[in-house]
């Protein structure tokens, strides 16, 4: 048997782990002791993610559509059409009629090529991630506060923090390794703040558990930041050294009322008031939310990094702000450009100067108009008539629009994928691709770690990875694109994108991958941001006035505020689970008791409404009903109701609404016909 070092590809911890393999086939897994991301441990998801390349249902060859069903097709012929038909529809319409979207699961070469494609041969900015139909406002909100769209320090060094504090994200369903690392720093000392409408398992733990109403996170942290002043517990060397706008962020911060706000987060006083002293009277605090589907708004995401430039929290082993993803190149994506707005690392499609330098390298011009985001044209506010898919599935997972009915719409649909999902049925061609240990490809972890996923077997059949397919079609349109391999892509994204500039295979294959910024001066990458606490870049409070009321409050018609997120349940819905013999058994038993889903209900509060566990209800505003069962449950705050993603009915009615404010409903129990 042989044994490969290589990184877990399910979710943005990136655990280190070896594959055994035999005969061609992955035959086991174990974690890697030293690896210091997840120091020899693993999630049931790392143990068993390799057994969807042995599925049965993989695709095996190119599919092209044929008189309403797909057939069997040579890759030349597959990539001709593709060539053929893009160019037709661009001739046509217009390069902005064609869109280009791929999941946060693709490698960084995937992302690279995908979006070049669309920039620089098609002549659009029309690229986005799947992360996109979300709320997603960490990337924008952080580089105009710290100007870097990332986790400033290192999960090793959560290790080293004094105070965790942990805002909503459900660490130990959602990046379970993780979830260990900061239950573990607790248990030798260090102390921890969870904040969020739900008593999760790290929440169980903490020494202060604020349990807040839903999106009142801003009266809190305003509330936090008005006692840090008041008692003086500021950081004034860092501030004065590192930060601009603080007298404006001052000001504001005076209006803040902690009675005020203790009424409208629905906490005491005093258990803010012990949050804010114990975050500010720390060595090394750090903060932790998450980047991905869960709603923070931009104010939100700003009160969070104002609390750490208030007290200096940057720039210290153990402290910073951890920008979350679960999905496991979230990073990476967006590192090498797969942004409407943003070319490869963060410059802003409308910079004359970095499209130009751009242009250059990649020997083409360069659109100047922002793309369309993955919300807006699956949503279909955005028409299209062509659509290229990489390993994204929207019809199964874009909780927020029609992502079929857009699709539909199209007049040619490209989907790369393994598997025949509910998208591919739309596609006018499918190219399969191989699968994690098939392919030697890079992604980048939550922690900005770049690592390399080896190639431990040979694919099935003559499948090749997806960054292939997308060279191929651009030869196949005329471009003189030479990548004889995955490391020779990476060869360019290091010379397009200054942080990546010391990156080359050669380094990510020893010491478990670089954490950029990974450039020549630092070739062993940066463990933690803004090491120099009294020079360089200045960081910008943001002045956030009290908000003038909370959007949806509770009424006595509409008593309860929904909730939606990720519970340990919604990873039942995943493609790769649903394909993993092992995750699938373990996933779809716990949905045994509720087999069409669920929401939950407070325990009190299921109790003063007569419902029982597993029991039917109806959900309803002034204008939209729906129905599911619920699931009575101590862990989700009296008043609320939780809402997985998954719950389509659910989220059909009611989702688009919670991104505008909180949704006020009431629920009830569905008679019995
Ligand atoms: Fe894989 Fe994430 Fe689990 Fe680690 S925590 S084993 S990266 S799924």
């Amino acid at each position: 048997m042989a044994h490969h070092l290589t990184t877990c590809t399910f979710c943005g911890v990136g655990c280190g782990l070896y594959l055994e393999t035999a005969d061609n086939r992955i035959v086991g897994v174990y974690p890697s002791p030293s690896h210091p991301s997840n120091s020899g441990r693993l999630c049931l998801r790392g143990w068993h993610v390799h057994e969807i390349a042995n599925s049965p249902d993989r695709l095996k060859r190119p599919l092209i559509k044929k008189n309403g069903s797909f057939q069997e097709t040579s890759w030349e012929e597959a990539f001709s059409l593709i060539a053929a038909r893009l160019s037709e529809i661009r001739d046509q319409h217009g390069p902005d009629s064609l869109a280009f979207l791929n999941s946060p699961r693709c490698s960084n070469e995937e992302a690279y090529l995908l979006q070049k494609f669309a920039r620089s041969i098609v002549g659009t900015n029309n690229v986005d991630h799947g992360t996109g139909v979300y709320s997603n406002n960490s990337v924008d909100t952080l580089l105009e506060m710290i100007g870097v769209p990332a986790t400033t320090g290192s999960i090793s060094e959560l290790a080293h923090s004094d105070v965790i504090l942990v805002d909503g994200v459900d660490l130990a369903r959602r990046l379970p390794t993780l979830g260990g690392t900061v239950i573990r720093a607790k248990i030798k000392g260090a102390r921890l703040i969870a904040i969020g409408t739900r008593r999760h398992r790290v929440a169980q733990s903490a020494d202060i558990f604020l349990q807040i109403r839903p999106q009142t996170e801003q009266y809190l942290y305003g509330a936090m930041a008005k006692i840090i002043e008041d008692r003086g517990l500021m950081d004034l060397n860092f501030i004065k050294a590192r930060c601009q706008n603080y007298e404006e962020f001052r000001s504001e911060v005076g209006y803040y009322d902690l009675l005020q706000a203790a009424d409208i987060c629905g906490v005491s006083p005093e258990l803010i008031e012990a949050a804010a002293l114990l975050y500010a009277q720390s060595k090394s605090s750090a903060t932790l939310y998450s980047t991905g589907i869960e709603f923070r708004s931009p104010d939100h995401i700003r009160a969070l990094v104002n609390l750490t430039l208030l007290t200096g929290n940057l720039g210290k082993p153990g402290a910073g702000i951890f920008a979350l993803s679960e999905q496991n190149n979230l990073q990476g994506v967006c590192d090498v450009g797969m942004l409407p707005n943003r070319l490869p690392g963060y410059l802003p499609v409308t910079n004359g100067e970095a499209r130009a330098a751009l242009e250059r390298q990649w020997g083409a011009e360069l659109p100047s108009r922002p793309g369309a985001s993955a919300r807006s044209l699956l949503a279909g506010e955005v028409p299209i008539k062509a659509l290229w898919l990489c390993r994204y599935d929207p019809v199964s997972t874009a909780a927020v629009a029609d992502a079929a009915g857009a699709i539909r719409q199209c007049k040619f649909v490209v989907v790369q994928h393994l598997f025949m999902t509910e998208t591919a049925k739309y596609a006018d061609v499918i190219l399969p691709t191989t699968a994690y240990g098939e392919e030697q490809v890079s992604f980048t972890s939550t922690d900005r770690r770049v690592q390399v996923a080896e190639k431990v077997v040979e694919p099935p059949l003559e499948l090749t990875p997806a960054w292939w397919h997308i060279v191929q079609v651009a030869r196949h349109m005329g471009a003189r694109w030479d990548y004889p391999s995955a490391g020779e892509v990476m060869r360019e994204i290091a010379e397009v994108i200054e942080f990546y500039s010391g990156v080359n295979y050669e380094n990510l294959t020893t010491e478990y991958g670089r954490q950029w910024p990974c450039t020549k001066e630092k070739p062993l990458g940066t463990r933690h941001l803004f090491a120099d606490r009294t020079g360089g870049r200045r960081f910008n409070f943001v002045a956030i006035p009290v908000p003038a009321e909370l959007d949806g409050k509770p009424t006595r018609q509409f008593p309860f505020t929904l909730v939606f997120g990720h519970s340990l349940y919604y990873w039942n819905q995943n493609v790769l689970i649903r394909h993993s013999e092992t995750l699938k058994r373990e996933y779809q038993v716990l949905l045994l008791d509720y087999p069409e889903g669920f929401v939950e209900i407070n325990t009190e509060d299921a109790k003063a409404l007569g419902i029982r566990d597993g029991e039917r209800v109806r959900i309803c505003t002034a204008r939209a009903t729906a129905s599911s069962t619920a699931r009575v449950t101590p862990e989700v705050r009296s008043g609320t109701l939780y809402v997985p993603y998954f719950v389509r009915e659910v989220e059909e009615q009611f989702l688009g609404a919670a991104d505008e404010g909180n949704v006020q409903v009431r629920v009830e129990k569905e008679a019995v016909a």
